[in-house]
């Protein structure tokens, strides 16, 4: 007789739950996954899926406007949220059917319901107590709000979605991307944005010159940018609401955001009641195996606390099911890992900061450009692109690659295997042109920029 009903059981069926379920079960194992509310996790459904789909529905006003310098006339244009809040639904229920039988095919059983740990080989699910040799955790991030006077009356991201309607004048609290995605998507679908933020300036831990940069852009575009501004309060004024902030300023809007960072989900699991290390935030302490300190459970993904990121999930839920199932160990690899803001312009990185590459290697080689894309020659905007490399003089190695300005994305993915595989700027320059791009201005950088005072104190 088997000693427990499955071999694995994963905690939450997102980005890398699935993942992890779906290729144990391919390699035999008999897997169980619980998920409490919907198959394919924060991505899919509350994250990077409806996010992309409502940065493309907002970007349409410009696209209208940059139009007229092309020669079309569009004609008035009205936008209708409840009609994308739908379409949106359509495509993520469609999704959520793909994940429904892709785990099928596995062989995995899927539990609706909240599973709490038990023992080191028990959790209990819709009402029944279930036993695995190894349990997984795998329940992503949970939104952290502020403890301020009237935070009950802010959304965040996770009713986000899914507004009754898009307010005509919206306040983002935060200064990560995702507060810089909703500012720069409730802008383009026609509210007045404002996004306020304690810090200095947004996107901390991006390069500093892109970060400046994309918040030129976006107050360009008429993004209200309020910097050094800690929120204080949010108070009902009539049918609006006024957030107080800073010494004694305010904004008044029709709705206030909270995208004030995301937080492990691990409450109420029943983890460190077994024996499980916990970190000050909640996030589950694991090795390189992604085991905790009890050896029968393992995590991976945002509950974790390291790269909060979709492929970095899915990536760890690999390395699981190839480490405990199929007698592959792998380690997952977190430097250089490419990643974006889908801000407006868009802003993507991979490696190093011109900041973080300085304390790592010294002095360092700057080339930058920026630009007016051809695209707008003619439609008009004003908008610039810029485009960073960070090379280390002594390998001749480039150790960061960063760009604020249209498909950046697109752009940084591309260059992020030429990072991995340890390119040299003399390659980058051997490299020809894809001619015309914005691109191939990675390629055509000779000019270094001058050595700043932060080099010449090294
Ligand atoms: P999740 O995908 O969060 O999955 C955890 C699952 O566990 C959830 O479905 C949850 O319901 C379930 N669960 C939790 N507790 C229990 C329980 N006790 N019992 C049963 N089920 C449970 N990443 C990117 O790479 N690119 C992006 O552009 C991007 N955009 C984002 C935009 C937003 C607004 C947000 C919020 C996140 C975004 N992310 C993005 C981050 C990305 O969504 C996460 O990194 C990714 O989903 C993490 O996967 P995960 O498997 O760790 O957790």
């Amino acid at each position: 007789m088997r000693r427990y009903d499955y071999d694995l059981f994963t905690i939450g069926a997102g980005s890398g739950g699935v993942r992890a379920s779906r290729l144990a079960g391919s390699y035999g194992a008999r897997v169980a996954v619980a998920e409490e509310r919907h198959l394919g996790g924060t991505c899919v459904n509350l994250g990077c899926v409806p996010k992309k789909l409502f940065v493309y529905a907002s970007h349409f006003r410009e696209d209208f406007a940059d139009a007229a310098g092309y020669g079309w006339s569009v004609g008035a244009s009205t936008f209708d949220w409840p009609t994308l809040v739908a379409q949106k639904d359509q495509e993520i229920a469609r999704l959520g059917r793909i994940y429904e039988r892709v785990l099928g095919n596995a062989g995995v059983d899927v539990i609706d319901g909240r599973a709490v740990v038990v023992d080191p080989h028990t959790v209990e699910v819709a009402g029944r107590r279930i036993t695995a040799e190894r349990i997984l955790v795998a329940t992503g991030g949970w939104p952290e709000v502020p403890e301020i006077p009237g935070a009950e009356l802010a959304f965040t991201s996770n009713q986000a979605f899914h507004l009754p309607t898009l307010p005509r004048r919206v306040a983002v609290i935060g200064g990560g991307y995702i507060a810089v995605e909703f500012a720069g998507i409730f802008h383009g679908l026609g509210a007045a944005a404002c996004l306020l933020y304690r810090g200095h300036c947004f996107l901390r831990g991006f390069d500093d010159d892109l970060r400046d940069f994309l918040a030129g852009e976006m107050r360009a575009k008429g993004v209200d940018l309020r910097f050094d501004a800690p929120v204080r309060s949010i108070e009902r004024e009539g049918e609006a609401l006024r957030v107080s902030y800073g010494e004694g300023q305010s904004v008044v809007v029709d709705g206030v955001m909270m995208a004030t960072g995301r937080r492990p989900n691990t409450r109420g699991l029943g983890l460190a009641e077994i024996g499980v290390a916990l970190s000050e935030r909640g996030a589950v302490i694991v090795d390189e195996e992604a085991r905790s300190s009890v050896p029968s459970v393992f995590a991976i993904g945002d509950v974790t606390d390291r790269l909060a990121l979709t492929p970095v999930a899915i990536a760890e839920g690999a390395a699981f099911a190839a480490g405990q199932f199929a007698g592959k160990p792998m380690r997952v690899d977190l430097s250089q890992v490419p990643t974006a803001v889908f801000s407006q312009p868009p802003l993507a990185s991979v490696g190093l900061s011109e900041h973080d590459a300085r304390r790592r290697h010294g002095a360092v080689d700057v080339y930058e450009a920026t630009f007016r894309p051809m695209k707008h020659t003619l439609s008009g905007r004003a908008e610039r692109t810029m485009m960073k490399l960070v090379v280390d003089p002594s390998s001749d190695q480039v150790v960061g690659a960063h760009m604020v300005g249209a498909d950046a994305p697109e752009i940084i993915q591309s260059l992020a295997v030429a990072l991995r595989c340890g390119a040299t700027k003399a390659q980058f320059d051997a490299t020809l042109a894809l001619h015309p791009t914005a691109a191939e201005e990675f390629v055509t950088m000779r000019t270094k920029r001058a050595r700043t005072e932060a080099d010449r104190q090294l």
